[in-house]
């Protein structure tokens, strides 16, 4: 097997402990990867600060035709990647496929703003005081460490990478330990298109590789996603350094179902917001509120939309759920299962695993919770919805907006002027109205609270790694 770090513009090995990569609808070893030691991160870091004056000073149209590649170079890749991501995510194909167009888009839409980056430089300011003149300048932050989670592999890092790339940023990308095969394309493609060595550095590696990386004294700047815990440890090694940090971090996110809603429509967005990717999404919007009047009849409806959902292996069968994608979170999963039950929690349907091999969960809706339960609270990351009802819209952004997250919400009514009122009194960085989770590179993503500090996508995502530097004259 291929070595899985890339460093200065070689593949190399990791020269850490193993660490078993699995396939988790079999739950077996498939693969066997060494992490990068401390050392080896060091190296990358060095390697990224060398390459930093040679890159951040390319035309932005030059960067572009870099990004472009990358967009090409997936697609031409695009079989693989599916592929893999069925067999070491336990992806559903339909699943796979959208991750992919969604990495492709990302790198075609920063090539687009990296293109336009020569035309913004220098733009003189308008300035109200006499005898002076200003202009601005937007310059790459530096070296950036990005670290990463397991549940969108090929998206999240497309989303830190491309616009770190465009902005002339170098980086050193740390994978999940639980997908780190999946990014190693991302290597593949720097080596195929001849992106200057260091520029695009790899490490793969766990929890240890990552604090090595989110230590280091030689970053500019930190981008995180992953969980909130997580994220806490980085922001304080940060700290140490004063320096600029994006988090994504989890949700434990609100669905609204208003009276006049259409149930089947309802069901099928409710089902979307959980059971997408088996519920391993930041963006899961795993709490339920629905009007008391229509939510008898919604929950029968939900029931037998999730008895016929097919949960399997997706490279036997097709399959709209596949398994959790590592078994640390199945057990997590199943201990939350478990503290229902010992909380006595209704279940409307599921509240067990699945029989192996793989690390299955049936999807499970839990009625009437008490906002008391840790099951309403916590994030699960797993196929799992909690219900409450409300009488009216006051109640409903009240029960909506008393979270420690706040990542995104969904609201379904067919009163428009109700939704768009709903939306705004949301402490959330995205709301979808009368729509499944569509998230496109032109709009912003992030959270507020719990979810994070800082905005992915769009141009927010480029400026994320920019500075800002301003040129003052007097003119005499
Ligand atoms: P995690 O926090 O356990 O790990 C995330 C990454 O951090 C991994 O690469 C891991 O190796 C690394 N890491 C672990 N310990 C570290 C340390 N001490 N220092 C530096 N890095 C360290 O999260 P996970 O279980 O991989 O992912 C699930 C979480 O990610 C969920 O909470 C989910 O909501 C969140 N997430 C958020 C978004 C978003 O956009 N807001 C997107 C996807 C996932």
């Amino acid at each position: 097997m291929k070595p899985a770090l890339f460093i200065d513009g070689h593949w190399v090995d990791g020269d850490g402990a193993p660490m078993p990569v699995h396939d988790p609808s079999l739950g077996q070893i498939m693969a066997q990867v060494p992490a990068a030691s401390a050392h080896q991160v060091n190296l990358a870091v060095q390697a990224a600060r060398r390459a930093l004056p040679g890159w951040r000073s390319l035309s932005g149209a030059r960067r572009a035709e870099y990004l472009q590649g990358f967009a090409r170079h997936l697609q031409q890749r695009r079989e693989g990647l599916i592929a893999l991501q069925m067999r070491n995510n336990g992806k559903p194909r339909h699943e796979a496929e959208l991750d992919l167009d969604d990495a492709i888009a990302t790198f075609d839409y920063y090539a687009g703003l990296a293109a336009q980056l020569d035309a913004r430089q220098d733009q003189p300011v308008p300035l109200q005081a006499p005898g002076f003149s200003a202009h601005c300048r937007f310059e790459a932050l530096g070296v950036v460490g990005l670290i990463v989670p397991w549940n969108f592999p090929l998206v999240t890092s497309a989303w830190k990478l491309a616009p770190a790339l465009a902005a002339g940023c170098t980086l050193v990308l740390k994978p999940s330990e639980v997908t780190p095969l999946i990014e190693q394309v991302y290597g593949e493609i720097a080596d195929a298109l001849g992106l200057p060595a260091g520029v695009l550095n790899l490490v793969a590696g766990a929890g240890k590789t990552g604090a090595a990386l989110s230590q280091h004294p030689g970053l500019d700047k930190l981008s995180f996603t992953g969980s909130t815990a997580t994220g806490q440890r980085v922001m304080a090694s940060s700290a140490a350094f004063c320096r600029p940090l994006t988090l994504e971090l989890g949700g434990k996110s609100p669905i609204l179902v208003f009276a006049d809603a259409d149930l089947d429509q309802a069901v099928h967005w409710i089902i979307g917001g959980f059971c997408w990717n088996a519920g391993q999404m930041c963006s899961a919007t795993s709490r339920l509120l629905v009007h008391e009047s229509i939510a008898d009849a919604l929950l029968q409806r939900l029931r037998s939309a999730l008895l016929a959902l097919r949960v399997g292996n997706p490279l036997e069968q097709e399959v709209d759920m596949g398994p959790l994608s590592c078994q640390a979170q199945w057990r997590t999963v199943c201990t939350y299962l478990e503290q229902a039950r010992n909380e006595g929690l209704e279940c409307l349907v599921g509240g067990h695993a699945l029989p192996g091999p793989g690390w299955f969960v049936a999807p499970t809706v839990y009625t009437d919770v008490p906002t008391s339960s840790r099951l309403w609270q916590e994030e699960i990351f797993g196929p799992v919805l909690c219900m409450r009802r409300f009488s009216d819209e006051a109640q409903a952004l009240a029960l909506a907006n008393d979270s420690a997250f706040g990542l995104v919400a969904t609201v379904i009514s067919a009163d428009l002027q109700r939704a768009e009122r709903v939306a705004a009194a949301l402490d959330v960085g995205h709301v979808w109205i009368n729509s499944l989770q569509a998230v496109f590179v032109e709009t912003s993503w992030g959270g507020t609270k719990g979810s994070g500090i800082g905005r992915e996508l769009g141009p927010w995502g480029l400026a994320a790694y920019q500075s800002i530097k301003h040129l003052t004259r007097y003119l005499g």
